[in-house]
């Protein structure tokens, strides 16, 4: 079908994923990981080896949080072509300078995380080279330029789907690529290891406290996304190499009959 999905390999410690989609000779790369020398330098050369013989056409944001668009600039100017698709609603935060402490939390930890935790990456895009989308849910494809101008390349209809899931960042999207059945489920969960190393397994569950400003809505983008077409589930911060659809529905099951 000349579609896949790859993790790229070495890059994801410590366990941000980014993912990096293909079609026919065009890729899209999902979320550009933490900041740092140290993970530019290895992002960078992994993308260009891994989109050889194509063109990197777009890069495409779940949320805007640091560990989420760390090398979003490194990869904008190493790979000219790209344009960087967002949702509307988180824009302000991504790239408009608005600061994520200053959203009002349904928890305590949130509003003090946020008031401590530094913003300092700082995204300047040209708004030629920023795309929206702007609905509930639907198909990447709708990507439209940010003032209206149809965009210079979308994602043909059918490779990818997204949800908004706002209760962890405004703007949050998870994504469904279609041809694989494979859920990104960005900041909606987690499957990380416990203890203070992280070595023991990984384990499903609610991402950290402080890390949502909604909680409530949280709860309800874990039912929505259980709910979706979708074989195995891909949260950004996964200790393993995915977790079966059956896991993400139990979980879900298990947070509906304690609300
Ligand atoms: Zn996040
Ligand atoms: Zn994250």
């Amino acid at each position: 079908m000349g579609y896949n999905i790859q993790l790229i390999p070495k890059v994801l410690e410590p366990h941000v994923s980014m993912f990096l989609v293909k079609s026919g000779k065009d890729y899209i790369l999902i979320d550009a990981g933490w900041p740092g020398k140290n993970f530019t330098d290895r992002l960078i050369p992994a993308l260009k080896d891994a989109t050889k013989g194509g063109t990197l056409r777009c890069i495409l944001m779940t949320h805007g949080h640091v560990d989420h668009i760390g090398n979003l600039m490194e990869v904008a100017e190493t790979f000219p072509d790209a344009q960087v698709a967002m949702h509307i609603l988180e824009a302000p935060y991504l790239a408009g300078g608005v600061s994520y402490g200053s959203i009002p939390a349904d928890n305590l930890a949130y509003s003090i995380l946020r008031k401590v935790l530094p913003e300092f990456v700082k995204i300047h895009l040209p708004v030629h080279r920023i795309l929206y989308l702007s609905g509930e849910e639907g198909d990447v494809s709708e990507v439209k330029g940010a003032t209206g101008q149809p965009p210079k390349w979308a994602p043909p209809k059918g490779l990818l789907q997204y949800v908004r899931v706002p209760g962890h960042a405004p703007g949050q999207m998870a994504f469904i690529h279609k041809p694989s059945g494979s859920l990104l489920m960005a900041d909606t969960m987690a499957n990380v290891g416990g203890g203070i190393l992280q070595k023991q397994s990984p384990k499903l569950g609610l991402v950290p406290p402080g890390s949502s400003y909604n909680l409530t809505q949280g709860t309800q983008d874990i039912i929505k996304l259980s709910g979706l077409d979708f074989t195995t589930a891909f949260p950004s911060h996964d200790h393993a190499t995915g977790v079966p659809k059956a896991a993400v529905v139990e979980f879900a099951q298990g947070l509906q009959s304690a609300a």
